[in-house]
């Protein structure tokens, strides 16, 4: 019998993610003019909770342009061609960042961590060490295709203390899951993408220059990435070009239910998530691709070296209308991805490991079912309290 109809899509990838069905409606019947002083309003209420969450009293500005075009900007406006950039290769988008830093000429030092760890501030400094005259230091908060933290905080720490190097960093997969404090930590230029904790489609970028960034901008020509003009604008909530209406107004709805809950909580919930997928996957015998230094929004793990990981992340898709992301480049077919970042509940994250024990079991893994299960609830706090 196909009663594949009756079961509900669940999304567990990191980005596009869940978007809140009340975020849904407030972009529906809505197409609103940007020239306006009722749109230039929802932009300003935006920024508002935008500088909450990267921990600055910078306004950001939003680019209608996935997370790739904010990459783009940040190279753009803070680099010249010939800037000596320290840059990490330790994943997908950290290489994507370095080639496109390449391809912008800059003179890039990479220092190479293998998938699935991190970079620690000792390491850090004797790269600033060996390699001086560094005039930028950018790493993403998380690497989506490893599940790697980067500590931000002492990272950023040890680049001001030991250089003049402005810090750049993409936390595209880490904001609202992970503690973001720009102003004290001295970062200079951070990074978001509505597609991923935001409960927001994808397409919008959150981008916030430091004081220090913008005495510091490129002579490089551009135009659409121009993010004085774009500074400039918004801060009157107006736009250089025609926004992304829709999604500014899901992300606004979404931005609201965020700041409801508040960023400790948001941290906390995350935090909480992330330890009981962890152990779940440890009561089934699955090892995840990150040991320590793990993130709080997504969670890879290897698939047991006789089942082909594609052919399971196809079972959960097809048989169980459970989507889970999979491994990137090497790690294709070896690694799958349960991501718990933006609008995901406990009790998503429980279908999502019965679909696992599932869809594992139908490929010949042996452990019983449901321990998964239980060891989820077992572990989440928030179950637990009286
Ligand atoms: N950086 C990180 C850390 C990402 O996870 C992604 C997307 N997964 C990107 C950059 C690129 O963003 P986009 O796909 O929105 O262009």
């Amino acid at each position: 019998m196909d009663f594949s109809h009756l079961l509900k899509k669940r999304l567990f990838s990191p980005g596009p993610t869940e978007i809140p069905l009340r975020s849904q409606f407030a972009a529906v019947d809505n197409n609103p003019y940007h020239r306006t002083q009722a749109f230039y309003s929802i932009i300003m209420n935006c920024l508002e909770f935008l500088k909450g969450f990267f921990g600055t009293e910078t306004m950001p500005v939003i680019l209608t342009a996935s997370g790739t075009g904010a990459m783009e900007a940040a190279l753009v406006n803070l680099t010249n061609p010939g800037t000596r950039v320290l840059m990490i290769s330790g994943g997908r988008f950290g290489d994507r960042w370095i080639k496109m830093a390449q391809a912008y000429a800059c003179e890039t030092t990479v220092v190479a961590v293998p998938w699935g760890q991190s970079l620690s501030p000792d390491e850090l400094l004797q790269q600033l060490k060996k390699n001086s005259g560094i005039q930028a230091v950018s790493f993403q908060a998380v690497e989506t295709s490893t599940g790697a933290y980067f500590p931000v905080a002492e990272l950023a720490r040890t680049v001001r203390q030991n250089s003049d190097a402005l810090v750049i960093v993409d936390a595209l997969s880490s904001l609202l899951c992970h503690e973001m404090n720009m102003d004290a930590w001295g970062i200079d230029c951070v990074f978001a993408a509505s597609q991923k904790g935001f409960g927001a489609g994808a397409g919008l970028s959150f981008i916030a220059l430091s004081e220090r960034a913008r005495s510091r901008l490129s002579v490089r020509p551009r135009f659409y990435f121009n993010l004085v003009e774009e500074m400039q604008a918004q801060s009157t909530g107006k736009t250089a070009w025609t926004p992304g209406t829709q999604s500014i107004l899901t992300l606004q709805a979404s931005l609201k239910a965020l700041s409801a809950i508040g960023r400790e909580e948001l941290y906390k919930f995350h935090r909480q998530m992330a330890y009981a997928v962890r152990a779940a996957l440890a009561a089934m015998g699955i090892e995840p691709f990150v040991k320590d230094q793990y993130a709080f929004s997504v969670t890879p793990f290897k698939v047991p070296s006789d089942i082909a990981g594609e052919k399971l992340k196809a079972t959960l898709q097809e048989k169980y209308s459970v989507t889970f992301a999979g491994g990137q480049d090497h790690l294709k077919g070896k690694v799958l991805r349960l991501a718990h970042l933006g609008f995901v509940d406990p009790f998503d994250l429980l279908a999502a490991i019965a679909a696992l024990e599932l869809s594992l079991k139908g490929h010949g893994y042996t452990k019983a079912l449901g321990l998964g299960t239980n060891a989820m609830m077992q572990n989440f706090p928030m179950w637990g309290e009286k």
